[in-house]
């Protein structure tokens, strides 16, 4: 798309209203575009529809119009969940209208660098992390995206010595195409997300956009270990900053000794996070166990957020403190109280098997998980091992109930149990954290990390997260 004051006097169509939307259509209204905002949501549902028309925006709630897009329709903005098959956006692509999200607006408007910041797991806690990092070398970061402010007021907003650092998902990078993040950064990919990509080409494709604009003055912070991320070095134009767990490298940061490629050690060495410059320079950045977030997924992202903050221009040695200080995000890993000696810890935001596997790995203690929940037809075989080797008891519930009793099953689990759905997903939670609480003795752990998304009992991980924190409290 061009510059957003490239519309003046034309027409611009808002697909989604939510907080993005609506900054979206203030920003193109302000400039003098002609915007339409289209929501498939009632009017009821869709409290900011009043907040826009009073300002003299037209919003049409409850259903996709036919005509809402014409052939003189200039550009259409939408919200990164809607899918590209419902009629208006196919009406654009048949008449050749670009359809972009709303980072692309926002890359247009800021006058401040952007970190982008995307990934299968880990994303949250690395942008926030990035956040703290910045903030302690004394620059100033604008935290926003999936998490935070919308991007467009952030980009409104930030002067040209800040540093926007964006959450990106890949619905929000498939609409764009000028897109330039003067740091990118992808820190892993594994299967996921594929009901809305369709195949995993699409969902990688979206994921390299982040690179494909980028020059030699710009960053990709990629991980070493991960083979897709490794292709996108081989493949972008910018200064490669890697990072790994497992192998020293000649530029970047690593950690020393590395981690072993697979499987976990029973007595693991002291290890510290290093950095290294293109000349050569070593700078030990903190050792792994002063990190205030455990697991090594966690030094993956503590070695990420390090190397943005690094490329950003942080001082290296004012990077120890957040490193330490840092204590996570609310529902991931998330440690809750301990009850007759049992820790119990809220990792919700876990909707994935990867997710779920790291979190495990990262505890000690016999664990009795607690997981299930929206069936998005992967058969979880992926936890096989990890059932095998880490967990003591499996409480399973939602919809994938019976498929991880039966993947626990194969792995000669002895101790598993399903929920039943009771009158309502509350009930039926503390049901789950009732039963894994029996299961547990003193020195284990009832983690809940679902391994699947949360819509097929709540309306959020955030409220799942907190429903068993409650359970766990009331026990
Ligand atoms: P995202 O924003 O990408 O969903 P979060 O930072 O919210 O990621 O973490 C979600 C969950 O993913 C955590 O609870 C943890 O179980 C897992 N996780 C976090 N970082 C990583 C990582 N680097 N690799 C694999 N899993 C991770």
């Amino acid at each position: 798309m061009n510059h957003p004051s490239a519309y003046v006097g034309r027409p611009v169509v808002v697909l989604g209203l939510a907080r993005s939307g609506v900054s979206v259509a203030r920003i193109f209204h302000d400039l003098g575009a002609l915007v339409t905002v289209n929501d498939r949501k009632s009017r009821e549902e869709s409290p900011e529809a009043a907040e826009l028309e009073a300002l003299g925006i037209p919003v049409i709630c409850g259903h996709h119009p036919e005509d809402l897009i014409e052939p003189s329709t200039a550009l259409v903005v939408k919200n990164p969940g809607i899918p590209y098959h419902i009629q208006p956006l196919q009406r654009a692509a048949e008449l050749g209208v670009e359809v972009v999200t709303e980072v692309e607006v926002a890359w247009h408007l800021s006058a401040a660098p952007m970190i982008g910041i995307t990934g299968s797991n880990g994303k949250t806690t690395t942008t926030t992390w990035i956040g703290e990092l910045l903030s302690a070398a004394g620059l100033h970061p604008i935290v926003a995206g999936n998490i935070g402010r919308p991007l467009c007021e952030a980009a409104v907003e930030a002067a040209p010595d800040d540093w926007i650092v964006a959450e990106l998902s890949s619905f929000q990078l498939k609409g764009t195409s000028g897109y330039r993040p003067r740091i990118g950064m992808l820190l892993n990919l594994v299967e996921t997300h594929l009901d809305y990509h369709g195949t995993m080409e699409d969902y990688i494709d979206a994921k390299r956009k982040l690179f494909a604009n980028q020059t030699t003055e710009d960053t990709a912070v990629l991980n070493w270990d991960d083979p897709v991320c490794r292709d996108v070095a081989a493949a972008t134009a910018a200064q490669v900053l890697p990072f790994s767990l497992t192998q020293e490298l000649e530029q970047g940061v690593y950690v020393r000794p590395p981690f072993p490629a697979v499987g976990d050690e029973q007595e693991p060495p002291e290890r510290e996070i290093v950095y290294r410059q293109r000349d050569g320079r070593e700078h030990r950045l903190v050792r792994v166990d002063e990190l205030g977030i455990p697991g090594r997924h966690n030094a993956g992202n503590a070695m990420a957020a390090a190397a943005a903050a690094l490329a950003a221009g942080a001082a290296p040695e004012r990077l120890a403190a957040p490193l330490r200080e840092f204590r996570g995000v609310e529902h991931r890993l998330e440690y809750v109280l301990e009850h007759g000696g049992v820790k119990y810890y809220n990792d919700s935001k876990a909707t994935n098997p990867t997710a779920t596997t790291m979190s495990v790995r990262s505890l000690q203690g016999g664990i009795v998980l607690i997981a299930g929940g929206l069936d998005r037809g992967s058969d979880y075989m992926e936890l096989l091992p990890l059932f095998r080797e880490r967990v003591k008891a499996l409480v399973a519930l939602g919809e994938t109930r019976d498929k991880l009793a039966g993947v626990a099953a194969l792995a000669g689990l002895a101790n598993v149990q399903t929920v039943e759905p009771e009158e309502d997903a509350e009930a039926t939670l503390r049901e789950a954290v009732r039963l894994a609480s029996s299961a547990a003795v003193a020195g284990d752990i009832v983690l809940l990390s679902p391994a699947c998304a949360s819509w097929d009992m709540f309306p959020s991980y955030e409220h799942r997260g907190r429903m068993f924190k409650d359970s766990a409290h009331t026990l």
